[in-house]
């Protein structure tokens, strides 16, 4: 197999310990129930999803390119979380919530879903979201 074949079927890449203990602890991390400390950890998760996948994009070493592939992922993770506990917690709040649009609008676009709720679209000539039910827009 190729190296690009081999590592889209290599489900969790190999880390050395130091780097696996910088990934525990993001992983374990538990995610604040305070808005302003939400509020910062999306900001902060978004971040650094962004600056892993420039690193896993612009490196040519295949250890980097794993490990930013499971930071970015672990980050991922992390931020769907904290928008699950933000949403649960501030449904109404208008700080969180304009936080929380803006940032998560470009990742839901970006990945072709809704950009109001990241729900898939269907329909063939006039996209619409199967989850909230708004127009596909942009
Ligand atoms: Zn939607």
């Amino acid at each position: 197999m190729t190296g690009l074949v081999n590592k889209a079927f290599r489900r969790s890449p190999v880390i050395d310990d130091a780097d696996k203990k910088i990934v525990n602890t993001i992983n374990n991390y538990v995610i604040p129930g305070v808005k302003s400390e939400i509020i910062e950890f999306i900001i902060l998760s978004d971040s650094r999803i962004s600056a892993a996948e420039k690193m896993y994009v612009y490196t040519d070493d295949e250890y980097e390119s794993d490990l930013h592939e499971k930071l970015m992922r672990i980050w991922a993770t992390k931020l769907k979380e904290a928008v699950k506990k933000g949403d649960f917690l501030f449904a109404n709040d208008r700080e969180y919530q304009s936080v929380r649009f803006n940032i998560m609008s470009k990742r839901y676009m970006r990945e072709g879903l809704c950009r109001y709720c990241g729900g898939d679209f269907k329909g063939v000539l006039r996209k619409v979201c199967s989850e909230c039910g708004r127009p596909k827009d942009y």
